[in-house]
């Protein structure tokens, strides 16, 4: 199916699981990148396809397979934390509220729950919560009973990078399958790309998708690296221009590209490296502008070159 790579293991297992009935909460745990959302779209395809012979299953050619793959399936859904709160403003950190689950007054039109609850149109309804560490207390806690007692047709498939990242009411109740890297092929011109080192598909996909945008954003990390122990001007220069890169909303994350370079400091200084590197995105996550949060970054490092 397009997009899926590798995964043949976890494929294999979840044909074995859902043959016979399957899990009906279900955590697929692995970095991010790693191919999470594809193999659960892969799972709705799955369980919906229409071919006669089930190990033909998906066949990526029904009327079925073709509407999981253009996101137009009517019994497969992704629920994300949203970005924007109910007044319109922007949200400080990712958060699944509870509008976006169960039915409330002036909420989510069509939240998961009850949706859930409707017959499928095919053969199982799959619902993907994407970022599941990010359900909230109070959203985790309406979602309960659901978790526990869905519907016979209903699918749950968790997004996150492990059970100790969920609330432990919530990866109590899920059966944990673990994607590991996977091997990448055919990315040969991303050879310096992080996602090749760490088998992460997503990402090599994302930078093939917008290579200009790639290739500025790693520029800038490379630029920067290079005027660490450089002219201070040099370093600030650079740290402008990959502050411009995550800005544009560069195809893969800026920062990923410049974890990737510090790891060629001495360790000693590297582990300070990740401790500035932290900071940074703790800043960017509470909105402070990028310029200003490179700027510090970029002097936080210098300083721990002298
Ligand atoms: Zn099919």
């Amino acid at each position: 199916m397009e997009g899926m790579l590798g995964h043949e293991g976890a494929r294999r297992q979840l044909r074995q699981l859902y043959r016979a009935g399957g899990p009906h909460t279900l955590l697929l745990a692995g970095p991010d990148g790693v191919g999470r959302r594809p193999l659960a779209r892969w799972l709705g395809a799955l369980l919906n396809c229409r071919a006669d012979d089930p190990a033909a299953r998906p066949c990526g050619r029904c009327e079925s397979c073709r509407a999981v793959a253009d996101g137009s399936h009517p019994d497969v859904r992704e629920v994300g934390p949203s970005e924007t709160t109910r007044a319109g403003r922007q949200r400080r950190r990712l958060e699944i509220t509870i509008d976006r689950l169960v039915r409330r007054e002036g909420g989510d039109p069509d939240p998961l729950g009850p949706w859930l609850e409707l017959r499928p149109r095919y053969a199982r309804r799959l619902a993907v919560l994407d970022h599941a560490e990010s359900l909230n207390p109070n959203a985790a806690n309406a979602f309960l009973k659901m978790l526990e007692e869905p519907p016979a047709w209903a699918v749950i498939v968790l997004i996150a990078t492990g059970p100790d990242a969920l609330l432990p009411t919530v990866a109590s109740r899920c059966t944990t399958l673990r994607l590991g890297a996977v091997e990448v092929d055919g990315f040969d011109d991303l050879r310096a790309h992080p996602g090749h080192r760490l088998g992460l598909p997503g990402p090599l996909l994302r930078a093939r998708s917008d290579e200009e945008g790639y290739r500025t954003a790693a520029g800038a990390v490379e630029a920067l690296v290079a005027a660490l122990d450089g002219d201070l001007r040099d370093a600030l220069s650079a740290a402008k221009a990959l502050a411009q890169a995550l800005e544009a909303d560069a195809p893969v994350a800026p920062l990923t590209l410049l974890r990737e370079a510090l790891r060629g400091l001495p360790s000693g200084r590297y582990a300070a490296a990740l401790d500035a590197l932290e900071r940074c995105e703790q800043a960017l996550a509470a909105y402070v502008s990028p310029p200003l949060a490179l700027t510090a970054l970029t002097l936080d490092l210098r300083a721990l070159s002298r």
